[in-house]
Parts: structure tokens; sequence; C-alpha cells
């Protein structure tokens, strides 16, 4: 059976890092974001063998910490 990100993979989409469960990113803990996009990516590689470079913060939310992450 075909997860919803790999029907948007197979489709042509573009797949990006949104962060695990889309806290601010600039009102977290350092080793939280860290989490954050680790968990995320992982859960991504092992569903379609594929990472990405590309990560999207939830409601923009960027600081100093987000950006050098
Ligand atoms: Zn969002």
């Amino acid at each position: 059976m075909i997860g919803l990100t790999e029907l948007k993979i197979a489709e042509g989409h573009v797949i990006g890092n949104h962060s695990w469960s889309h806290p601010r990113l600039s009102e977290i803990a350092a080793s939280d974001l860290a989490a954050e996009i680790e968990k995320t990516e992982y859960i991504l590689e092992v569903t379609t063998g594929l990472r990405t470079l590309l990560m999207r913060p939830p409601y923009g939310a960027v600081n100093g910490d987000t950006l050098a992450n």
C-alpha cells in the first residue's frame, strides 16, 4: 500500500520538512528544535528512502537558532 508521501513523490511533488509536531520553532529549546527536524527526516527516509534539504518552519516563525540549524 502506497502512503501519502510516496504518492506525492510519485506525482512529482517536492517533499520538505515542516517539523514533527508543528511548534513555533522560534520558541522552543535548541535540543527540541533538532529533534523536531531529525524525527521528521528519519521518518521521511524510512518511508521513502529519500532525505530533503527543504525546511519550512511552521507559522514562518524563525530566529537565529532556527536559521542556524
Ligand atoms: Zn504548517
